[in-house]
């Protein structure tokens, strides 16, 4: 079975409509942001908005007042196509906002969000409220982070770019200098002893804390001053699952919560190798098909490549999340219907077929037009960012439109 894409496409989606929706504003304080979480009565709501419609009479200026209803009325018309509210919930955005010259045009966001929304909230503001839905943007994965020596452990958690120390420890392991009236065996002897019991408690903590977030983990980090660590690793005191998470050991000065901001600073080269390595390895795998003498199971450009997902013939299809392109759809008065892409949403169209003056009939994100087409193929979408070499690649020398085929065509 083929693994399914990191972006799916409804993340994509989400992910486009919030950078447009982050960066509109009224012209006064007229934007209406909702959340409804599942659990609320869409009656209730309904009331809710009436009660505000009324209270905006009370809007001084003539404008925004008008503004502030228009959308209240949109929003309720919106609603009323729901039965129930979905189980994640639904926020509506809507509002009128600056187009060219003196005009304004409104628009209509409705988003069933990725995470759940806990609590119900209204708000009109000059610009829409958009922090709750921020934070399900951020990447949910998190990396382990162990720094350790002979004295002092520290465990903790990296996900985005903050740490958090669950747990640490200061062992009770003498320092190697001479101890007098012991002999010097005996003495060494119990220092391997303590040291011994300070790792396995050590590994024990670590076992707590990450076992139950072991999906989300995407590495272990193992940091220390000296040759502490790596001895720590190879002599197996992590738990067999955690073992197998072990990116690497990295030198650090301390083994505090600062030697943790250490570990991750030093380790920061790998932690960006694996997270763009899903990316990277189908990007590799195309320039690899490109180089063969026949181009391989390769192809790329938009026209080549729509065809062959249109055949079913595409295996992975890799799309730069960058490509910013609009697929129109227009119908002219003599009949013929035309697809064409487009930097961006047309005010107006002329049919490419006659010139006559066409109307659009259907506009969406192009990424989402290749989306649909892939539905039908059972073909691997991958949304591929420009974070990695490979990623600009894409972009900059393929249009950012790129296949790996299942058979030459
Ligand atoms: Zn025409």
């Amino acid at each position: 079975m083929a693994e399914k894409g990191s972006m799916d496409r409804a993340k994509y989606d989400f992910k486009k409509a919030m950078q447009e929706i982050v960066d509109l504003r009224g012209r006064g304080t007229e934007l209406i942001s909702v959340y409804i979480p599942k659990t609320k009565m869409i009656s209730d709501v309904m009331a809710y908005l009436r009660d505000e419609y009324s209270q905006s009479s009370n809007i001084k200026s003539k404008s925004t007042m008008k503004n502030v209803q228009g959308a209240i009325e949109s929003i309720m018309a919106r609603l009323k196509t729901y039965k129930t509210i979905p189980d994640n919930g639904l926020v509506l955005f809507c509002g009128e906002v600056p187009r060219a010259g003196d005009q304004t045009r409104m628009v209509q966001y409705v988003l069933e969000p990725p995470e759940a929304i806990t609590a119900f909230l209204y708000r009109c503001d000059s610009q829409f409220f958009t922090d709750p839905l921020q934070t399900m943007l951020l990447d949910k994965k998190m990396y382990g982070l162990i720094c350790i020596d002979r004295q002092e452990s520290t465990i903790g958690i990296l996900s985005g770019n903050r740490i958090v120390v669950s747990a640490h420890f200061e062992s009770m392991v003498p320092r190697k200098h001479r101890q007098g009236g012991q002999s010097a065996q005996r003495f060494e002897r119990l220092i391997e002893i303590a040291a011994h019991e300070f790792f396995k408690k050590t590994a024990d903590k670590a076992t707590e804390v990450f076992l139950d977030r072991i999906q989300d983990m995407v590495g272990l980090l193992i940091g220390g001053p000296g040759a502490t660590k790596d001895f720590f690793v190879k002599e197996g005191y992590l738990h067999h699952e955690l073992q197998k998470k072990v990116v690497d050991t990295f030198d650090t000065g301390y083994t505090d919560e600062y030697g943790l901001k250490e570990l991750v600073e030093n380790a920061k080269d790998a932690i960006q190798d694996i997270d763009l390595m899903r990316e990277k390895k189908f990007i590799q795998r195309l320039f690899t098909e490109i180089r063969k003498q026949d181009g391989g199971l390769s192809a790329y450009g938009e026209d080549v490549v729509r065809d062959a997902v249109n055949m079913g013939a595409v295996e992975v299809l890799m799309l730069s999340e960058n490509l910013n392109k609009r697929r129109v759809t227009t119908k002219c008065p003599n009949g013929h219907e035309c697809q064409q892409t487009m930097k961006e949403s047309p005010d107006r169209c002329q049919c490419p077929e006659c010139g006559a003056n066409a109307e659009i009939i259907r506009d969406e994100d192009l990424v989402d037009d290749f989306f649909e087409l892939s539905e039908a193929f059972n073909t691997d979408v991958e949304i591929i960012t420009e974070d990695s070499e490979e990623g600009e690649m894409l972009m900059t020398a393929f249009g950012g439109i790129a296949a790996i085929l299942r058979y030459k065509v």
